[in-house]
C-alpha cells in the first residue's frame, strides 16, 4: 500500500545493492509522512549526491535531486519560498558533513525549519566506498588501505552545537524508533537532524570484513544502546557502543518566521 502510494513505480526497481539499509530508511521517512497525515503535495523531499540520495527519484512528492553538497541550500531556497510546504532533506554522510558541511553548520544555526535525514552508512557508497568524515578511526575505505588516521565526527553533537532544536539518532534495526524520530522531526519547528545509522554492505562491510548483511544488522542489534543503558557503563564497555534515541530538544525562534518579520515591517514602513 505504501509503494502504491508514495513511491513512482515506473522508476522502479531500485538500483540499491541487496542487503543496502537504504530502503529501510526510506521507507521510515514515508511511513513518518503517513502517520502524521500530511498531504503529498505540502511535502518537498530535497536530495543532494549518493546512494541515498537516489531516494528522491523513486518518491512520489514535490522532488528535487540537486548537486553534490548542496541539498539544504537548495531546500532553504524552497522553503523561503514556500513556507507552507515540509521540506525534508534526504542525504549521506559524506554529502552532509563533507562536501556540505557549511551548509549544515549554518541551516542548524539559522534553526530554519527543514528537517534533514542524514543515512549513515560511514562510507561514500556510490563512488566507490573512499572514507568519509564518519568513517571511524582505524577503519578502512578504497583511499584508507591501511586505515583512516582521521578523527571521524559525531553528527548528532555537531548538528546540536551548531543550534538544531531536535536531534536525534536511530538505525536500520530499531525502524520503529526511527519512523517516530522522524514524525518529530517534521513537527519541530526549526532545524530538526536525524541521523540514521544504516549498513554497506557492499564496500564499508567488505573493506572492514563486517560480514554480510545480516551480520551488520546484528552489530546495529548489539551495539546501538539507549542514553539511561550507555550511562551505566564503564568506559571500557562503552568500546564501540553508541547510543541512539532523541538527543536534543529545544525552542527558539525560527528562521523562516524571523525574515517574514522582517518583511512584514519593510512593508509597513513603506
Ligand atoms: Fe547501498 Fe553501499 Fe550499494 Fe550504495 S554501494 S547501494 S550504500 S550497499
Amino acid at each position: 500500500q505504501l509503494v502504491n502510494e508514495y513511491f513512482r513505480t515506473e522508476n522502479l526497481p531500485h538500483i540499491w545493492c541487496p542487503g543496502c539499509g537504504n530502503g529501510i530508511v526510506t521507507r521510515s521517512i514515508v511511513k513518518a509522512i503517513d502517520n502524521l497525515g500530511l498531504d503529498k503535495d505540502d511535502i518537498c523531499i530535497v536530495s543532494g549526491i549518493g546512494c541515498s540520495s537516489r531516494a528522491s527519484g523513486y518518491l512520489d512528492f514535490n522532488t528535487i535531486h540537486t548537486t553534490h553538497g548542496r541539498a539544504l541550500a537548495f531546500a532553504t531556497g524552497i522553503k523561503l519560498a514556500n513556507p507552507e510546504l515540509h521540506v525534508i532533506v534526504i542525504t549521506g554522510d559524506g554529502d552532509c558533513s563533507a562536501i556540505g558541511g557549511n551548509h549544515l553548520i549554518h541551516s542548524a544555526r539559522r534553526n530554519i525549519d527543514i528537517t534533514t535525514i542524514v543515512f549513515n552508512n560511514n562510507t561514500y557508497g556510490m563512488t566507490g566506498g573512499q572514507y568519509s568524515p564518519t568513517t571511524p578511526t582505524g577503519d578502512k575505505g578504497t583511499t584508507a588501505p591501511y586505515g583512516n588516521i582521521d578523527a571521524n565526527f559525531d553528527l548528532c553533537e555537531l548538528a546540536k552545537a551548531a543550534g538544531a532544536t531536535y536531534v536525534s539518532r536511530g538505525t536500520i534495526f530499531t525502524a520503529n524508533m526511527l519512523i517516530k524520530q522522524v514524525e518529530e522531526g517534521i513537527k519541530n519547528k526549526g532545524f530538526s537532524f536525524i541521523e540514521a545509522v544504516t549498513t554497506c554492505p557492499t564496500y564499508y562491510g567488505r573493506k572492514n570484513k563486517k560480514g554480510e548483511a545480516i551480520d551488520m544488522m546484528k552489530y546495529l542489534k548489539e551495539n546501538a544502546i539507549n542514553i539511561a543503558a550507555y550511562d551505566k557503563l564503564t568506559d571500557e564497555q562503552k568500546i564501540g557502543k553508541f547510543v541512539i534515541g532523541e538527543l536534543y530538544k529545544n525552542t527558539r525562534p525560527e528562521y523562516v518566521e524571523e525574515y517574514q518579520k522582517i518583511i512584514e515591517s519593510f512593508s509597513k514602513e513603506r
